[in-house]
């Protein structure tokens, strides 16, 4: 044998080696529920740090793969994500996520895979409803059913969902054009509820 044919024969078998290793990845972190953005490779958080040695775990490889096999890992997940039946991108990320219809006509993205703190699961249609995909979501008192894959609603994980408003203070809105209003002026003034250009009493004042 040449050192040429060697070397190729050597390159060969590591290239086959690590799309084995990508494909372990993929396949795990598919398993369990994660989006590639949750498992950064470059610049990554603690978290995505921790959530790729659960995926290199679960996938049964001891020692933590490269960079490129990483990668690689990310690229077949989208992929495979890409190609599920329905698969459409988060028009904020990019991400490939499903849609589905819930029992109160409500359109939901959600991650393609099942994942431990999922809460929506997917349901026959109603007869004669023309939409695919229907399901429902889980309220906080309902017992979660332990036989069903529960799907996170995207928003969850979403990278670019806008944080989530805080709980203390629920924005107020104008009664009338349904518009947020000066938020200083609602909590001092309780009677300062529509804009001043929207209050119909306002129009019969004298000027
Ligand atoms: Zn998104
Ligand atoms: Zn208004």
């Amino acid at each position: 044998m040449s050192t040429a044919t060697a070397d190729f024969a050597h390159t060969r078998h590591a290239e086959t080696n690590r799309q084995r290793k990508a494909n372990a990845l993929a396949a795990a972190a598919a398993n369990l529920g994660l989006q590639p953005y949750e498992l950064k490779v470059i610049g990554s958080t603690a978290v995505e740090a921790e959530q790729r040695r659960r995926v290199r775990r679960t996938a049964g490889l001891d020692r933590d793969p490269s960079v490129e096999t990483w990668m690689l890992a990310l690229g077949y997940l989208e992929a495979r994500a890409a190609g599920l039946p329905g698969a459409r991108q988060c028009t904020a990320c990019g991400a490939f996520v499903l849609q589905v219809v819930t029992e109160h006509d409500q359109r939901l993205l959600i991650d393609p895979y099942p994942h431990a703190t999922g809460t929506v699961w997917p349901v026959a249609a109603p007869a004669g409803r023309r939409s695919g995909k229907s399901a429902r979501v889980l309220a906080g008192h309902d017992e979660r059913p332990d036989d069903q894959p529960l799907y996170r609603q995207h928003t969850a994980s979403c990278p670019a969902a806008p944080p989530r408003p805080r709980s203390r203070s629920r924005a107020a809105l104008c009664g009338e054009c349904g518009l947020p209003l000066d938020q200083v002026l609602a909590e001092r003034d309780p009677t300062y509820t529509t804009h001043p250009k929207c209050d119909p009493r306002e129009e019969v004042r004298p000027p």
